[in-house]
């Protein structure tokens, strides 16, 4: 089965490769041709996966997902949420995101934020969507160099160890972007390839 992720996020798409059983043939934008960004001009992490599930299907055709993700800060009245990419400015540069972050709760006691992940599944005319979250706190300072984004300010409830210091595997069991896939792997009815 041929199922376009539409996303260029190397990071992403390894995380889902390693959910999906083989036997689905994952694509990603590059894979198919489409080597510009989908502009994200909607007001909800809905209304985003939806807008880049759906260009894929009308413009090449494919049964196709798409996700979009938000980290929500309690302190900050869920900000940035649906505008993280672009936090401290439309390069969504991971670094400067996590400064400004880092910046704006200086201070503060209450670290306590939860990544939102929704996926929109564009499959054979039919739209579904899944949902996935992931509670945890804001480190004081970045930490680790595995995976991507905010990863290394983030520290998941009941470790001591922030995404950016876990195994994938890890991150992937409890993951916003790993239980929505968990979802998406259900509604396909199909085996997960992973434990
Ligand atoms: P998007 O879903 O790719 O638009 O992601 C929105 C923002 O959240 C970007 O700045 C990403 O780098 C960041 N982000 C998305 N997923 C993750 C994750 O699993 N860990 C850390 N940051 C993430």
């Amino acid at each position: 089965m041929r199922l376009v992720f539409a996303t260029h996020n190397e990071h992403k798409l390894k995380e889902v490769k390693l959910l999906l059983p083989q036997h689905i043939h994952l694509m990603s934008l590059n894979d198919i041709g489409l080597a510009e960004e989908i502009p994200e001009t909607g007001e909800t992490l809905e209304e985003n996966a939806q807008i880049k599930a759906d260009y894929v299907t009308q413009e090449y055709g494919y049964n196709c997902f798409a996700d979009d993700t938000g980290l929500l800060v309690n302190a900050l009245n869920g900000t940035p949420g649906v505008y993280s990419a672009r936090y401290a400015g439309p390069k969504n540069d991971a670094n400067q995101n996590m400064d400004k972050l880092l910046a704006a709760l200086e201070g503060i006691s209450d670290r306590r934020a939860h990544f939102k992940t929704v996926i929109a599944l564009n499959l054979n005319g039919n739209t579904i969507h899944f949902n996935g979250i992931v509670h945890g706190e804001i480190t004081t300072k970045k930490i680790g160099d595995r995976g991507f984004g905010y990863d290394p300010i983030f520290m998941p409830n009941g470790y001591n160890l922030t995404f950016a210091e876990l195994p994938l595997d890890i991150k992937n069991k409890i993951s916003h972007r790993g239980t929505a896939v968990s979802q998406l792997i259900a509604y396909l009815n199909i085996p997960k390839s992973f434990p």
